[in-house]
C-alpha cells in the first residue's frame, strides 16, 4: 500500500475534522501519500481529489462541521456512478479508501469494496450514536453538551414564569440523545423512539410535578418517539388535559450538529483515525473502527450497518427516580 484517500459522507458531524487530521498525519507518519476527496462520493465521481501533507489539516481539530464538505450522492448509488469513482482512484494509483459518515456512507462503502475489491475502513461520525460496533460515534459527545447548555437556559426562562417546556431533540430512529441530555438537564420525562410510555404515564408525572410544588418541568422529546404525536401536538394534548400549564415548545434543530468538538470527540477522532490507517497498514478492510470498553476494535461493515446500538433503558429508571 503506498497511497490512501479519506472522504466525508452523509450528515457533518462534531469531530470528523479531528479525524479527517488524524488520518492524514498517521498516513504521512507511515511513509504513505494522502489524498482528500471533497464533496463525499460525489467528489469521487467528480474527481475532486487532491494530494494532501501533514500542513494541509493545520488547525482543524477544533472545527465543527467538515471542511472536505460532505455531500449525498444519489450518483454513488448506481453502478455506473461507481464505476467512475473508481476509475479516478486508479487514476491516481490510490491503494485505500477512509471513509468517515454514517451507516449510509458504510453501505456505500461496502458495495464498493464488494464490486471492484478495493479495500475501504470507515469511522464513524454521526451525532446519533446509533451504529453497533462503537460506543461512541463522533459528534455524539459534543451534541450532548450543545444540547444540555440549551436546556439548561431552556430552565432559566421555565422556571421564572412557572411553564413547562417541551423540547424536541435529534434522533427520529435513536434516543441516546435524548436520554443522556434528559438526564444531564434534570427533565421530568423523556420520550424517546424505542420506548413508548404511554401518554397516561406522561401526563400523571406532569400532575406529580404540579403537586409537588415544581416551579417548572421540561419533557425532552426525540424527533421519532414513540408517542406518535408531534412536539406541538403533545403540548396541546397537554395544555387541554392539564390547563393550569402553560406550555412552550422549542426545536433544537441543526444547531445540534454544530460547534466545535469537544475534548472527548477530539480524542475519539484522533485514535479512530490512527487505528484506521494502522488497520489499513495491517491488510484488514471492509470494516469499521469503534472503541469498545476505552479499548479500539474493528467491526466488519455488513454488522456496523445492520446493527444499531441499543439503547441503556435502565437510564429510563433512573429519571423516573429522580425526577420525584
Ligand atoms: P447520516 O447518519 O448522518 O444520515 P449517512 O452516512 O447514513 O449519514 P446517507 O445519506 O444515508 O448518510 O449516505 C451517504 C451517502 O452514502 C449517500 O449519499 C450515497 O452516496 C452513499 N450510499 C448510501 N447508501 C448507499 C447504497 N445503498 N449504495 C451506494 N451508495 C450508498
Amino acid at each position: 500500500m503506498k497511497r490512501i484517500a479519506v472522504l466525508t459522507s452523509g450528515g457533518d458531524a462534531p469531530g470528523m475534522n479531528a479525524a479527517l487530521r488524524a488520518v492524514v498525519r498517521t498516513s504521512v507518519f507511515y511513509g504513505y501519500e494522502c489524498f482528500v476527496v471533497y464533496h463525499g462520493y460525489q467528489g469521487l465521481i467528480d474527481d475532486e481529489i487532491k494530494s494532501a501533507n501533514a500542513r494541509s489539516v493545520n488547525n482543524i481539530i477544533n472545527k465543527g462541521g467538515t471542511i472536505l464538505k460532505s455531500a449525498r450522492s444519489l450518483e454513488f448509488r448506481t453502478p455506473e456512478g461507481r464505476q467512475k469513482a473508481y476509475a479516478n482512484i486508479k487514476k491516481r494509483e490510490i491503494d485505500a479508501l477512509v471513509v468517515i459518515g454514517g451507516d449510509g456512507s458504510f453501505t456505500g462503502a461496502l458495495i464498493f469494496q464488494n464490486e471492484f475489491n478495493f479495500p475501504v475502513i470507515g469511522i464513524p461520525g454521526t451525532i446519533d450514536n446509533d451504529i453497533s460496533g462503537t460506543q461512541y460515534t463522533l459528534g455524539y459527545d459534543t451534541a450532548l453538551n450543545t444540547v444540555v447548555e440549551v436546556i439548561d437556559k431552556i430552565r432559566d426562562t421555565a422556571s421564572s414564569h412557572n411553564r413547562l417546556f417541551f423540547v424536541e431533540v435529534m434522533g427520529r430512529d435513536a434516543g441516546h440523545i435524548a436520554l443522556n441530555t434528559g438526564i444531564g438537564a434534570g427533565a421530568e420525562e423523556i420520550l424517546i423512539p424505542e420506548e413508548d410510555r404511554g401518554l397516561g404515564k406522561l401526563l400523571e408525572s406532569l400532575k406529580h410535578s404540579e403537586k409537588s410544588g415544581k416551579s417548572s418541568s421540561i419533557v425532552v422529546v426525540a424527533e421519532g418517539d414513540k408517542t406518535g404525536k408531534n412536539v406541538f401536538e403533545l403540548a396541546a394534548y397537554v395544555e387541554q388535559n392539564l390547563p393550569y400549564y402553560e406550555v412552550r415548545v422549542s426545536v433544537l434543530g441543526h444547531m445540534q450538529r454544530g460547534g466545535s468538538p469537544s475534548c472527548f470527540d477530539r480524542v475519539l477522532a484522533s485514535r479512530m483515525g490512527v487505528h484506521a490507517v494502522e488497520s489499513l497498514r495491517e491488510g484488514k478492510s471492509k470494516a469499521m473502527v469503534g472503541i469498545l470498553n476505552d479499548k479500539m476494535e474493528l467491526t466488519p461493515l455488513e454488522e456496523a450497518i445492520k446493527g444499531k446500538s441499543k439503547i441503556n433503558s435502565n437510564l429510563l429508571r433512573v429519571t423516573d427516580i429522580l425526577s420525584i
